[in-house]
């Protein structure tokens, strides 16, 4: 978690903003899976991918003198913010399940000329692991992403979601 100062919620979004980039309120990162493999008489009889290590960030209420609805929306932005990163790691841990399960069955079924086009193909099956990710964070954003704060008239905020398009995906 990562705290932020405001004294209302526009201004807590704009601090998050500014660390996160874009619309976000937070972000979750991963590590590339580690891989063993044991490549012996031109097959892989062993591939065992590691699963990632996903790290979560999200904003929370630091410092301000926000008025009570505006306090409450913080606390609402922040709720948000870190349901939102939950999703994100829930489907990074689905992806990585069903991809490393079919790679790992893919990559002990060929035959490779020598260990070098072995190495190759695990490399391949990585980079197609990266796309997967993408991919997954893409199809979050479709749904959700964007925190929207609107104040109303009587000084009441309101507190939404909304997609955020794939900016923010990497
Ligand atoms: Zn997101």
């Amino acid at each position: 978690m990562t705290k932020f100062n405001g004294d209302t919620a526009d201004e807590f979004l704009e601090a998050a903003h500014k660390k996160y980039g874009g619309t976000g309120a937070g972000e979750t990162t991963y590590t590339p899976p580690k891989v063993k493999t044991v490549f012996k008489d031109g097959k892989l009889s062993k591939v065992d991918f590691d699963p990632p290590k996903i790290d979560m960030d999200y904003a929370e209420a630091g410092v301000g003198k926000p008025d009570d609805n505006n306090k409450a929306a913080i606390k609402k932005i922040a709720d948000m913010a870190e349901e939102h990163e939950k999703n994100h790691k829930a489907s990074y841990e689905a992806t990585f399940k069903t991809w490393s399960q079919k790679a790992e069955k893919d990559l002990t079924s060929k035959s490779y000329k020598d260990a070098k086009e072995a190495q190759k193909a695990i490399q391949d099956a990585l980079d197609d692991f990266k796309k997967q990710m993408y991919d997954a964070c893409v199809e979050l954003h479709k749904k959700e992403g964007k925190i929207v704060a609107k104040t109303n008239k009587d000084g009441t905020v309101d507190v939404s979601m909304a997609p955020s398009g794939p900016a923010g995906c990497k």
